[in-house]
């Protein structure tokens, strides 16, 4: 006889996560498969992590799910207080203050790394689904579900296969759940953003002095104009506690459209003065040792200079961080904190003057992802169901993103909580028909405040856009948007405006509002007449892609899990330019495939086989 279960998750995201923590909170039984070795290392996100409280209606956020312990004790990075929009041209940057957008209908956002944060919802979630039968596994990849009667069949390819009663896919935006279901077509690239990351390395107090906030405050900065490189998107900065998250986020028609590297989106950023001087720190470059040394001599200065150097750096962590400073002296390892800095002071002073290390200004990069974006305007489910398989987050295709506004932790995790109600409801009266389930499921997430912010423009959150730029003289961005502005400047006439757009229809509008005209144009010039010069004080040395690879951690599959399928397509020959680990290289006519460095993104599966890894194969993140 087979194993059974009432309901199994597919994918360990913070979707599927908080699908298994409310299925359990309900006291319902329900298994999480995750294809990582661990939760959290295939995840990526920018990210601030919201939780809201919108003018009608509910939404469930992460302390709903989580309880009073996810303010308590979940590894958040820091709260963010400052919301920046920045219009960049050349070194001239012109900075708009829109903190209140980012307040606007939320309770908070913090920003976030996802190893952190899924694997503490992994703990949390897996400890209750434990109570009630249930569980998580890692390294486990589905490969496929059919139907035995009303139960589902699920085959791994690790496990033994196992039923269930109800499905939960939460295996994101390259779904291979809705792939085997048939449920929707692959997205296209008008539906989609490609999403590049960096986390760099940043001490605590640093971090505090250089943005202006304290130890529990946190800033955002976005930028618009010539970081974009003439793509449709924009670029972010985020504080954590201890690292900067830095990343590009663009429409993928419009890197379709004109392609280019990822990696160089990205660069274009981490070299914009002001983004150079956000992230600037105190770097240690080793000296060549001199080869005319004995061997043993070389091999003892290389081995004494890499500990050093080590040592130095985590003095240095320790030294800006005021907890770490405290829990060192407490243990008693140092009798003051001034002695911290002593004995910082001292392996500095080894490093130059025996080893003679420098010490310049640079930024440290510590790793490099990628990830496509679903747009929950053009791509959200209409019917988000396939007999009894419910899509939550990513893989139904939802997510808020309307301007600098991008939303799909806390849409997922709202997803989440109503497939686990409409599964609970479904479990009660032993009924999991899709007419029962699947449209109750449906309706709940009509019923989603975040449905209607992908379907309808909110009055009040473009207000607070025309009131951070109520200063800006109309001639400078241009006749057509003037006389926008102006028309949506009035109360009465921007109601009236709004209610017209909405008639219109996002499909009919978003040409118009997601344009060059608006992310590159329009913040060209306003960075041009009104910015402020900023002089950049060094000049970041940027890793190559190999660089970049070299530094992720892969458990490496001798077996492919993407097959080309047509090796002289247009769209495969973009991918060279395109996959952001360059995986792709053009033989004769024909693009050939490189499959260890993928990161997994998605950007190529449009016109491939695609697969994610088997269990606990490909890339594992460190930070997400
Ligand atoms: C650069 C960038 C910036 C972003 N910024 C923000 C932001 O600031 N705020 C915000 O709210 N959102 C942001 N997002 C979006 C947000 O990160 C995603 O919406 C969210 O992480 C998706 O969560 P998910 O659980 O739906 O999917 P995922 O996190 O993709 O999880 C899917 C999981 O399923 C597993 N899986 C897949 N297939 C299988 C299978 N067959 N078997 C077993 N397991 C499988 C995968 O390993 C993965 O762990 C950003 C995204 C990017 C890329
Ligand atoms: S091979 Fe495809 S999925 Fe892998 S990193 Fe490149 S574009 Fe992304």
């Amino acid at each position: 006889m087979m194993e059974s279960y009432d309901v199994a998750i597919i994918g360990g995201g913070s979707a599927g996560l908080a699908a298994l923590k409310q299925l359990s909170n309900l006291g319902k039984q329900a298994i999480l498969l995750e294809a990582g070795k661990q939760v959290g290392t295939k995840n990526i996100s920018g990210g601030i992590l919201y939780s809201k409280k919108p003018k009608t209606g509910r939404v469930y956020n992460v302390e709903d799910v989580y309880g009073p312990e996810f303010l308590k004790d979940a590894p958040v990075e820091r709260k963010i207080t400052q919301y920046m929009l920045h219009s960049t041209s050349r070194n001239k940057v012109f900075t708009m203050n829109l903190t209140a957008a980012h307040e606007y209908q939320a309770n908070f956002g913090y920003s976030v790394l996802l190893n952190r944060l899924n694997a503490w919802f992994a703990r949390h979630a897996g400890e209750s689904a434990e109570r009630q039968g249930g569980g998580i596994v890692s390294g486990v990849h589905v490969r496929s579900l059919s139907w035995q009667g009303d139960k589902t069949v699920v085959e791994t390819d690790e496990l033994e296969p196992f039923e269930a009663k109800a499905v939960i896919a939460a295996d994101g935006v390259n779904s291979e759940v809705a792939e085997i279901t048939g449920s929707r077509p692959k997205f296209t690239p008008e539906q989609l953003y490609q999403g590049v990351k960096v986390v760099v390395k940043l001490p605590e107090e640093i971090i505090e002095q250089r943005f202006g906030i304290g130890p529990d405050e946190g800033a955002a900065h976005l930028f618009a104009g010539d970081v974009t490189l003439n793509h449709i998107g924009g670029g972010f900065l985020y504080t954590n506690r201890d690292t900067l998250s830095v990343g590009a986020v663009y429409h993928y028609d419009s890197l379709m459209d004109r392609p280019a590297e990822p990696y160089t989106l990205v660069n274009a950023l981490l070299k914009n003065p002001m983004v150079a001087e956000f992230v600037k720190d105190e770097v240690a470059i080793k000296e060549e040792i001199d080869k005319n040394l004995p061997k043993e001599e070389q091999l003892r200065v290389r081995f004494a200079v890499s500990k050093l150097i080590k040592t130095w750096n985590e003095l240095r962590d320790v030294w800006y961080s005021p907890a770490a400073r405290k829990k060192l002296v407490e243990a008693g390892k140092y009798k003051t904190e001034e002695e911290i800095k002593a004995r910082l002071d001292s392996v500095q002073n080894e490093l130059a003057n025996k080893y003679h290390t420098k010490f310049v200004t640079d930024y440290v990069e510590l790793e490099y992802s990628a990830k496509l974006v679903p747009d929950g305007k053009r791509c959200a489910m209409k019917k988000p169901y396939f007999k009894n398989v419910l899509f939550v987050g990513d893989a139904a295709g939802r997510g808020v993103f309307i301007g600098p506004r991008i939303e799909g932790l806390n849409v997922g995790i709202d997803d989440a909580v109503r497939a686990a109600n409409a599964v609970a409801r479904a479990i009660d009266r032993n009924n999991f028909g899709p007419q029962y389930m699947g449209e109750y499921y449906s309706q709940l997430i009509e019923e989603s405040p975040y449905t209607r912010d992908m379907k309808e423009i909110d009055k009040d959150y473009v207000k607070i856009f025309l009131d951070a730029a109520r200063d800006v003289p109309k001639d400078i961005i241009g006749q057509r948007y003037g006389m926008v502005f102006r028309l949506m400047s009035s109360g009465t006439l921007r109601g009236l405006a709004v209610g017209f757009a909405n008639i219109l229809g996002y499909d009919k509008l978003l040409p118009l509002v997601e344009s060059e005209d608006t992310y590159v144009q329009v913040p060209v010039e306003l960075a041009e007449k009104m910015g402020r010069p900023i002089q950049a004080t060094y000049e970041p040395t940027l890793p190559t892609v190999a660089q970049r690879v070299a530094r992720l951690k892969y458990d490496d599959d001798r077996i492919s899990h993407i097959k080309v399928l047509d090796s002289k397509s247009q769209f495969m020959k973009k991918m060279v330019t395109l996959c952001p680990t360059s995986c792709y290289s053009m033989e004769g006519g024909d693009v050939t495939l490189q499959h260890e460095a993928c990161i997994e993104c998605g950007t190529c599966a449009k016109e491939t086989e695609w697969r994610h890894p088997r269990g606990e194969k490909g890339v594992i993140y460190q930070y997400g």
